[in-house]
């Protein structure tokens, strides 16, 4: 049988695997990209894009260029799929105090800070926000479920995704069955633990929960994006996510009692009408100690990479990371050494390999 050749695999269906396919398809280069069944941190995640640090009120270095790259990814994303990714509602941050709003008030005139932060405040009805909510400017969600899913069926369509796990054991250099490619980009999320090239690359699982709650109070109508402790807005007209719970090193697989007592009792902090729980969602995010992605070519492998280590601010770091690593890999541009996975690529640990 004819080997069928591609330029790429991707192994991951979640954003970094998504991205990066959207990155191959808009430079005309032909991969096929394998997903196997299981819910990533991708599916579970609020989707929601912020430039700011909501618990600090800081910045992040790159934001901008992170939020233009995205703003263009999603333009695209969205005339390709020919539906809309993006939903344009802020975040609002519910103050815990006054001084809490003082300290929003100060940020607000600094340099970087004054493109993002109000300087004029609301309050909504039907919460708790005595001390005020303070804007976002620039911050925004996506449809996390329409962009995975009609991604994949655009894929699908077009002979490029391949809906089973990837088995490592049955990669032969650049052959994997019947395909042939020049080489493979690992995007696995957490699952990276299990790949024999990276897997003892330091990503660390930091576990989120989520629930899908339906208020039974029928005035209830938030049309926001909240935040206090975690992330509240309406998913469609009965439904609102709020969500996601922290847990750093936490490999367990289903959902934690704890986690979701800390949901109840976050959310009975904002409204205390009562709502019956329809959905729990949990999920690992790779996270990194340094906080900063891991990208790049194996050291003893050339022809393998890895996108990974994308934290808690997965699309923004996905759209722009998924760009570098193709100019990296086509065009031979340099990577910034902050990111590089030759940060880990050192001889105690590829003399395992
Ligand atoms: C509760 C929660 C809320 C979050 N909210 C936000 C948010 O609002 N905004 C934000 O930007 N980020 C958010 N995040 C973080 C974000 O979800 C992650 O950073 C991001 O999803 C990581 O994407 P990924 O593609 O690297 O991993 P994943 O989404 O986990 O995707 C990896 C996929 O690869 C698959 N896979 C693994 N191994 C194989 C294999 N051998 N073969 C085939 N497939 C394989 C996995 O099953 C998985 O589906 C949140 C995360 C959680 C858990």
């Amino acid at each position: 049988m004819d080997k069928k050749k591609v330029d790429t695999i991707i192994v991951g269906g979640g954003f970094a695997g998504l991205f990066l396919a959207y990155q191959l398809l808009s430079r005309k280069c032909s991969f096929v990209l394998f997903s196997d069944h299981k819910t990533g941190a991708s599916l579970i995640s609020a989707g929601v894009v912020n430039p700011v640090i909501l618990k600090k009120f800081s910045i992040f270095p790159e934001g901008g260029k992170q939020l233009a790259c995205l703003a263009q990814v999603l333009g695209g994303m969205e005339s390709i799929l020919q539906e809309k990714i993006k939903v344009t509602e802020p975040v609002y941050r519910i103050f815990h105090s006054e001084k809490e709003k003082e300290i929003w008030i100060k940020k607000s005139s600094q340099k970087e800070l004054q493109p993002f932060l109000s300087t004029t405040f609301s309050h909504f009805e039907g919460i708790e926000n005595p001390f005020g909510c303070g804007k976002v400017f620039g911050s925004f969600r996506i449809e996390v479920e329409v962009l995975i899913t009609k991604m994949k069926e655009y894929l699908e369509k077009r002979g490029c995704l391949i809906r089973e796990k990837f088995e490592y054991r049955k990669l032969r250099k650049s052959e994997y069955e019947n395909i042939k490619c020049q080489r493979i980009i690992f995007a696995e999320g957490i699952g990276v633990k299990k790949n024999p090239f990276f897997g003892d690359l330091p990503v660390i699982p930091n576990k989120g929960h989520k629930i899908g709650v339906r208020f039974l109070e029928q005035d209830f109508a938030l049309k926001k994006t909240i935040k206090k402790k975690h992330f509240l807005f309406p998913l469609n007209a009965s439904q609102y996510y709020y969500g996601g719970t922290y847990d750093r090193d936490n490999i367990s697989a289903g959902v934690d009692c704890d986690a979701l007592e800390e949901l109840k009792k976050s959310l009975k902090e904002i409204t205390e009408i009562p709502y019956i729980i329809e959905n729990r969602g949990v999920a690992h995010r790779p996270t990194v100690l340094d906080r900063k992605p891991i990208l790049g070519r194996h050291k003893n492998e050339p022809h393998l990479y890895i996108l990974n280590g994308l934290g808690t601010r997965g699309i923004l770091n996905a759209a722009y990371y998924s760009s570098m690593l193709i100019d990296f890999i086509e065009k031979g541009m340099s990577l910034p050494k902050e990111v590089s996975v030759d940060r880990f690529m050192v001889e105690e640990y590829t003399s395992k390999r």
